[in-house]
């Protein structure tokens, strides 16, 4: 099980699919799995809309069962990616106690950090399909507002909570939630740092280094 735990924006996403297609484990982003539920106007979903719409957490409970019910998926049978779970030490206690992650004793967990001011740029640059959800990035990828998505041809819109103002306010929820979850961690063995300041192939290249200098996959 690899857990990847940094701030929004910092590349977990972009990581975890290379990760999956490396090591042909899941990516199993909560975000995404919110999202989803968002667009399908389900109940959960027109309760998580709000939440995310102004850069909170959405509650653990509600978290929880997302997580039990996609862990119990045959194709987390030899491991998964978790993308954007656990954000808060309750979660991460659940994750430790829940029976479909308990035989992957081994967790490897990578902090990828990137600062502050160099997020809000990535992020207030970013843009997704508005089909497929691939993500593209105005500064890196050479594209302009006019550009569709090089995978379906649909357009790439702005996430709602990629605006500025809720970026600082999904920092400001890392920092005092999910940023404890760092030492909590790093207590429990199997932590990594790691520079995501680097480029996207270099910053794979380092995870697969400490992955595999640390026993992984196994
Ligand atoms: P992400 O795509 O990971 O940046 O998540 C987008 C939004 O979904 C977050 O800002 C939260 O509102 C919500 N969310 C995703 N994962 C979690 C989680 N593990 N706990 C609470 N809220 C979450």
């Amino acid at each position: 099980m690899i857990i990847l735990l940094g701030a929004p924006g910092v590349g977990k996403g972009t990581q975890a699919k290379l990760i999956m297609g490396k090591y042909e484990i899941p990516q199993i982003s909560t975000g995404d799995i919110l999202r989803a539920e968002v667009q399908k106007s389900s109940p959960l979903g027109r309760e998580a809309k709000i939440i995310m719409e102004k850069g909170e957490l959405v509650p653990d409970n509600i978290i929880l069962q997302i997580i039990e019910i996609r862990l119990k998926n045959p194709d987390c049978q030899n491991g998964f990616i978790l993308d954007g779970f656990p954000r808060t030490i309750e979660q991460a206690i659940a994750l430790d106690e829940s029976k479909s992650s308990r035989k992957f004793q081994k967790k490897k967990v990578l902090e990828i950090g990137v600062p502050e001011e160099e997020i809000i740029k990535r992020l207030t640059n970013r843009r997704v399909c508005i089909n497929c959800g691939k993500t593209f990035n105005l500064l890196f990828n050479g594209l302009s507002e006019a550009t569709k998505c090089t995978n379906c041809g649909h357009v790439l819109i702005q996430r709602d909570d990629d605006k500025e103002e809720i970026i600082r306010n999904r920092l400001k929820v890392y920092r005092f939630q999910t940023e404890p979850l760092i030492s909590y961690y790093r207590d429990r063995g199997s932590f990594y740092k790691i520079d995501g300041l680097e480029s996207v192939e270099n910053v794979f290249q380092d995870i697969q280094e400490i992955l595999e200098k640390n026993g992984f996959p196994s």
